[in-house]
């Protein structure tokens, strides 16, 4: 589904446009080149490939597909899409064991009490904080926030002018909060992390989970921002 000039929202089980237990999934448009933001759950990759057709995309331009974090449901069709595609897989270092492992941190045995099975895939790069991934005629920005998992990563593109972040499940719309007491949840820096995205003003926002923001996602980070820094009580009715 076309979003924006750049921004393709391909796969998302909250949305019903691909199977249960994937995350929502993106692709970027540079043109002679498309980078895919997450995988999903591994049940996905059928519907993904379909979707970026049906928006009149080619698969075979995913030359990049950036892991936001190691969650199952964010790697799930890694393995899948690199074999179809020849696509680099790219995730923070800190994150690439998890999602080559698929240890403790991927959260994989939650994945197989809902009946999903995939296999691994190598991460073939890593970035860190400030680097920057060209695909095609566009630039993403690396933005290290770590605190959903230890190398949880988002990404800021320039959509024509309009300052877009696609950010995993580090945040989401209307400051609602995900899963925060995983293996490799740290309260402190998802606090932090929270600052920092704010602080870069994005407009649109894309998160792993939920409502797509195609304007205003400062003030919803803000929302968030506030959310996290109050009592515990708030927080944990605030969770969904
Ligand atoms: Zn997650």
């Amino acid at each position: 589904m076309k979003l924006t000039e750049r921004v393709y929202l391909v796969a998302g089980s909250g949305y019903g446009i691909s199977p249960s237990g994937d995350c929502n999934c993106y692709v970027v448009d540079g043109g002679s080149e498309l980078a895919l933001i997450d995988t999903g759950g591994g049940y996905g990759v059928k519907a993904i490939m379909e979707n970026i057709k049906r928006d009149g995309l080619d698969p075979k331009k995913i030359t990049k597909t950036l892991i936001t974090h190691c969650h199952f449901d964010h790697i799930g069709g890694n393995y899948e899409i690199r074999e179809t595609t020849g696509t680099k897989i790219i995730s923070h270092p800190i994150d690439k064991e998890a999602i080559e492992t698929l240890n403790e941190l991927s959260l994989y045995t939650m994945a197989q009490e809902w009946g999903l099975e995939f296999k691994t895939a190598p991460v073939d790069e890593t970035v860190v904080d400030g680097d920057v991934i060209e695909v095609g005629d566009v630039e993403l920005i690396t933005v290290s926030n770590p605190g959903h998992t230890p190398g949880c990563i988002s990404f800021m593109l320039d959509d024509y002018g309009v300052s877009s972040l696609l950010c995993g499940d580090i945040a989401g719309a209307s400051g609602n909060l995900g899963y925060i007491n995983g293996p490799g949840f740290d309260l402190d820096d998802w606090k932090a992390s929270i600052k920092k995205l704010a602080s870069l003003k994005p407009e649109r926002m894309y998160p792993g989970h939920g409502t797509f923001l195609l304007g205003d996602a400062t003030s919803h980070l803000l929302q968030y921002d506030a959310k996290m820094n109050a009592a515990w009580i708030t927080i944990i009715t605030s969770v969904g």
